[in-house]
């Protein structure tokens, strides 16, 4: 597609506007949505949901037209967006799918993959995710010690995998493992389409703090992929891992072009909101908290203007890929700072979830102890911090005593 045959952003917005209003169901306000994970109906939703996308021709707006997607821009895809805010949306099938996994897919994987796999998940028919972290740690990923070993013409699998977000919904995964033993650790690892149903997978659903069972584990004992399922180079693992955790950074950020609605699920646990615990607990006129109130909107405009500008760099490279990280950090900071502020203003109240303050309902409480996993998500605010110093600003590295080491030599817990 040419620019000058692409359908124009204001004939495609309201296109987009007629079929969403004749054809996906509205959004229900008085709808109190489970913890994420423990509705495992959503997923048949999402999944129905995206079929309908892609029926009414308004699936994978920015992927590529061979791969199944409608070859537009990221404005096409912001306009569909802004359209789409009344009604349900596959959300869930946002992160890690679309803005993680398929991109990721699209610039590593062969032509088979890419058509399958992209394909199948624009089509509403599949669900990807990623088997990256590992007990031993997620932070040092290059570090990790899932082993694949070759076996004629097929790969065995041997490892664990853990915090695989929404694993246990999805039907393939991009698993990373080590695949040589001798060479230094980046240089050894290889990436893999596993179907997360192959024979020799152990699933388990971790609980979290919040209550739900969003989270899996995975022991592979002897699980067998054919030679086909490598993306990318054996042994050149690193360089999809690095696209993938690129794409990730600009996910969690907020920046991804591959997403199609907002927010993450069809009804999530509602995120605190400062200025309407100010309202419910008749705050509104305390300086102090309308100081903090007002810090609050300061940083959720910077961050949108962040994302907008560093995206824009990033694609027109003035920026290198690893500034991602910019947003990835941001979007921590901000988070912390709406959780710490909403318990500031909300006090006792905000773990009571007293009837005196309606929507605060407990969930300040239970939002404030999930904070931390915005900052753990998409690679730790350490590690955020660690590439922008190292790879934008061109600082010294951190010593690693592991650099340019064969891993069979280097020292770890166990192996
Ligand atoms: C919401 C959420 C979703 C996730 N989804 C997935 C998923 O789908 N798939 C997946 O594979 N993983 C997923 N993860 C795991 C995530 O990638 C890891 O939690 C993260 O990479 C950190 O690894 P870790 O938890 O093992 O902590 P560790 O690596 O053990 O780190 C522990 C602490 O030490 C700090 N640290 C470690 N190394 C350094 C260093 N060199 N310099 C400074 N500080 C350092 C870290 O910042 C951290 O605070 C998810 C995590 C969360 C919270």
């Amino acid at each position: 597609m040419t620019a000058s045959t692409m359908e124009d952003v204001e004939s495609f917005r309201l296109r987009a506007r007629a079929w969403l209003a004749e054809n996906m169901p509205k959004i229900d306000p008085d709808y109190v949505p489970p913890p994420p994970g423990d509705d495992d109906e959503e997923w048949v939703k999402a999944r129905e949901l995206q079929k309908k996308l892609y029926a009414g021709g308004f699936a994978g707006i920015c992927f590529p037209t061979e791969y199944g997607g409608l070859g537009l821009t990221p404005p096409h895809q912001e306009a569909f967006t802004e359209e789409s805010l009344p009604y349900q949306m596959p959300l869930a099938l946002n992160v890690p799918t679309f803005s993680i996994c398929a991109p990721t897919i699209m610039d590593m994987g062969s032509e088979e993959q890419k058509r399958d796999r992209i394909g199948a998940a624009i089509r509403g028919d599949e669900i990807l995710v990623q088997f990256l972290s590992e007990p031993s740690g997620g932070s040092d990923l290059a570090g990790l010690i899932t082993r694949a070993e070759r076996d004629g013409d097929t790969w065995v699998i041997t490892g664990a995998k853990t915090w695989s977000t929404s694993a246990y919904a999805a039907d393939w995964a991009l698993c990373l493992a080590r695949t040589d033993w001798d060479a230094p650790k980046h240089r050894g690892l290889t990436m893999f389409l596993m179907p997360t149903t192959a024979s020799g997978i152990t699933m388990n659903r971790i609980r979290q703090v919040n209550g739900s069972t969003e989270f899996c584990e995975e022991f592979f004992d002897n699980v067998v992929l054919p030679a086909s399922a490598v993306v990318g180079e054996v042994n050149n693992g690193w360089a999809v891992a690095s696209r993938q955790l690129f794409y990730e950074r600009t996910a969690v950020g907020g920046g991804s072009p591959y997403v199609s609605g907002r927010g993450d699920r069809i009804a999530t646990t509602p995120r605190s909101n400062p200025i309407e615990i100010a309202r419910a607990t008749g705050r509104t006129g305390d300086p102090a908290v309308r100081e903090k109130v007002g810090g609050f909107l300061t940083t959720q405009k910077v961050q949108e203007q962040l994302v907008e500008r560093v995206t824009r760099a990033i694609q027109g490279g003035q920026l290198p890929p690893p500034a991602a990280s910019f947003m990835r950090l941001f979007h921590a900071e901000a988070d912390w700072e709406r959780d710490d502020v909403s318990v500031q203003i909300a006090g006792a109240m905000g773990t009571t979830g007293a009837a005196a303050a309606p929507g605060m309902g407990g969930v300040v409480g239970v939002n404030y102890l999930m904070r931390q996993g915005s900052s753990l998500g998409g690679g730790s605010t350490e590690m955020s911090r660690n590439i922008i110093s190292e790879r934008v600003l061109g600082m010294p590295r951190e010593f690693a005593a592991d650099r340019d080491v064969p891993f069979s030599q280097v020292k770890r817990a166990r192996n």
